[in-house]
């Protein structure tokens, strides 16, 4: 007998999440200078982060050798009054990655189940198995959430329903009145989570104001990252914001330190640092123009997107996507979330924006051959 026989085989079964590829290990495959290679496969900021966040990072690096504030009071007073929420409504993890554990662990059992969409973001499933909770896929309309199949999936057992609004890796999203009408017609028993991790890049009048929100729906979590628009994905950190009653059950699951204090001054200090979003939201604009603009000179279908990706119908994408790689370009394959087809890429500067489409071009005369 193993040791590993004993893992429950919720446990077993899962097959871990697939992040892009690093670039060092493309150049060490390749044998190609890390300088040399455009990455565009994991929806991060391509300028980075705010220098203000990095100066608030120096600013604790002689702290280093203590523990971070485990409540998280300066963050927590900050998301308070940007979000005009209580200081106990709000949960930090490291990342929103971590928040949805939360909620996973704080509220699924192995006799419940947990409804996600179709091609909705692969952490639900890995979240809600590692429980050993019984995931429904609802199928999507058109690579976005249905609310109706949404709906028609909740079972006797549902105690959570995830929304990914944009999603990820479609871009796909469901406008402020569908939402609502959505969330109004989920049993008050069920949890909505709602994960806006690409909010910041909608314009005013299609993002829902789900925040107001929470005061309507005691059963409602919204959940925000400073990995995307706000450029800290290394540093990992996120939130969910909910009733306090909700709030508090996820805070007993949580680690006692899981935000650690470089993320916890850098958050403070991406979120103050309005301008340079503003920046990071125009750039994306022009790019996501221009990946458009080149696919459709190419003759490419591509999904139109809300976040900062789009993806993109290749047809044979793995092999497009080898061609890819050897030239130096990282992009995300998406055939584990059932598009086998497409591939997901992050919008870039507008030189690496470039140096992709070239290389798809490229990519793409190969498969002709
Ligand atoms: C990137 C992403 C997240 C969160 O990432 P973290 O880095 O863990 O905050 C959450 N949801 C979706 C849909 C994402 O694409």
């Amino acid at each position: 007998m193993d040791n590993c026989d004993f893992a429950p085989s919720h446990v077993r079964g899962i097959a871990p999440y697939q992040p892009g590829k690093p670039i060092a290990e493309l150049a060490r495959e390749m044998d190609l200078l890390e300088c040399d290679i455009v990455k565009l496969a994991s929806n991060e900021n391509p300028l980075g982060a705010s220098p203000r966040a990095l100066a608030a990072i120096e600013n604790v690096l002689m702290e280093v050798a203590r523990y971070p504030d485990g409540s998280g009071f300066m963050l927590k007073t900050a998301l308070a009054q940007k979000h005009g929420v209580e200081m106990n409504q709000i949960v930090l993890g490291n990342g929103s990655n971590d928040v949805l554990e939360l909620v996973a662990r704080a509220f699924l059992t192995p006799q419940s189940s947990a409804v996600f969409s179709q091609y909705a973001f692969a952490v639900y499933p890995l979240a809600i198995q590692a429980i050993g909770a019984r995931g429904i896929e609802a199928p999507a309309r058109h690579f976005g959430h249905d609310p109706e199949a949404l709906l028609a999936a909740i079972a006797a057992d549902t105690r959570i329903l995830f929304i990914a609004n944009p999603n990820n890796p479609t871009g796909t999203l469901l406008e402020p009145d569908r939402l609502l009408a959505l969330i109004e017609r989920i049993p008050a028993h069920v949890l909505v989570v709602l994960d806006e991790a690409y909010t910041e890049y909608l314009p005013d009048a299609l993002r829902s104001d789900s925040v107001g929100w929470l005061k309507r729906f005691p059963n409602l979590i919204v959940t925000r990252t400073f990995s995307k628009a706000y450029g800290l994905a290394g540093l990992r950190v996120g939130y969910a914001l909910a009733s306090p009653q909700v709030a508090d059950m996820m805070n007993r699951v949580r680690q006692p330190f899981n935000v650690n204090a470089f993320a916890q001054a850098a958050a403070v200090a991406a979120m103050e640092d309005v301008a340079f979003l503003d920046e990071c939201l125009a750039i994306n604009r022009a790019g996501m123009a221009q990946l458009t603009a080149g696919f459709e000179r190419l003759g490419l279908e591509y999904i139109p997107s809300h976040g900062n990706f789009v993806a993109v119908r290749l047809g044979d994408a793995a092999t497009v996507n080898r061609s890819l790689l050897a030239q130096g370009v990282i992009v995300r394959p998406i055939a584990n979330y059932g598009m086998p087809e497409h591939l997901r890429v992050s919008v870039g500067l507008e030189g690496e924006n470039n140096v992709f489409l070239q290389a798809l071009e490229r990519a793409l005369e190969e498969l002709e051959k």
